[in-house]
């Protein structure tokens, strides 16, 4: 296949852009490099450019005769979502529906979306699988969940044909080293942690420990970030004409704040002082995958599930990269 990644040059953008290539299959990657980086794009042309830009979206689609797009750039952070809700919807959701109308004026077809666990809100029940109310409590939920219900608008009268991807929360980095993550600012608990480890910061900062949790602090379900990225490449293979499927992905374990610091401690032998603050906003308490239809639709298998190894492997790249990309 020929894959055109937008926001692949973002975190998991560059590992899903790597696994397609270990597959076989050729990728361009447009990236306006707001947040991405260019050096984290070994294995495909890089085409910096503006989703919004339908001219160059076209463009880039006929130059490489693309059959299939992924698309994940977007902003993710659900507590700036609830402070600037404009630049959500207009990043997340505007701009996928121009990227929609540029696919169909460009006749490519396919596509793979990057969707969250947050369009789900507080669901009650746990596991989660995908049938259950879909209710974000945060615009950044909303603005995923708008697209996702574009994608089937679409898939339907136009014949297109959609895979969602429904990711709990991804952390780790790929074993070679040369690959991890690195946001600017960081907001994500498992690379503040280490960096906390590294002395970059005093302390952790434990957003509320008055949830209704086993220790009070919130839940989520981690996920390997090349796990992740194999699941888009089953899921471009896989999609068919005027399909519009939903997956979650993430390991079906459920690990609270409070735990993934201690599993860090142990990784990192480093004592990672923590002080409990304030709940932030637009966090629901507990968040935790069926990763069951992936498994029988897509047949995905995670094969990095422990959260031991994932925190392992997002250390070796803070450690071998204290400055990120910079370095
Ligand atoms: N968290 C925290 N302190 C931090 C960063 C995150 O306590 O400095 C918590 C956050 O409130 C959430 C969990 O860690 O309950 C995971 O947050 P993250 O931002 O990594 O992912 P999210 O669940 O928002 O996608």
């Amino acid at each position: 296949m020929n894959v055109l990644l937008t926001g692949g040059a973002g975190y998991i953008g560059s590992h899903v852009t790597r696994a397609l290539a270990e597959a076989g299959h050729r990728c361009v990657v447009v990236d306006n490099l707001c947040k991405g980086h260019a050096t984290a794009v070994s294995e495909a042309e890089l085409v910096v450019a503006d989703v919004a830009d339908g001219r160059a979206m076209r463009a880039a689609m006929s130059d490489h005769a693309i059959d299939t797009v992924i698309h994940l750039a977007a902003f993710i952070e659900a507590a700036e979502s609830v402070a600037e809700p404009d630049k959500y919807f207009r990043n997340n959701t505007l701009i996928g529906l121009m990227l929609l109308d540029a696919m169909r004026e460009a006749g490519v077809g396919r596509m793979v979306f990057s969707s969250t666990a947050a369009v789900y809100g507080q669901p009650e029940r746990m596991p989660i699988d995908e049938d259950d109310r879909l209710d974000p409590i945060n615009p950044y939920g909303a603005s995923k969940l708008c697209v996702e219900w574009m994608l089937r608008a679409y898939a339907q009268a136009y014949k297109m044909g959609f895979i969602s991807l429904r990711y709990f929360n991804v952390a780790g980095a790929d074993p070679a080293g040369d690959i991890g993550e690195d946001h600017r600012p960081e907001t994500h608990l498992i690379p503040l942690v280490l960096q906390v480890a590294m002395g970059k910061h005093e302390q952790m900062s434990i957003f509320g420990d008055d949830y209704e949790t086993d220790d009070g602090t919130c839940v989520r379900d981690y996920i390997h970030v090349c796990d992740l990225a194999d699941a888009h490449v089953l899921a471009a293979e896989r999609i068919g004409r005027g399909c519009a499927d939903a997956y979650n992905l993430g390991n079906g374990a459920g690990f609270s704040v409070r735990q993934v610091i201690e599993t860090a401690r142990q990784v990192t032998g480093s004592k990672i002082p923590a002080e409990v603050g304030p709940r932030r906003p637009g966090d629901p308490p507990r968040l935790i995958a069926s990763s069951q239809r992936a498994m029988d639709g897509l047949g995905w298998r995670p094969k990095r599930a422990e959260l031991s190894t994932i925190i392992e492997h997002a250390w070796a790249w803070h450690n071998g990269h204290p400055d990120g990309y910079a370095d």
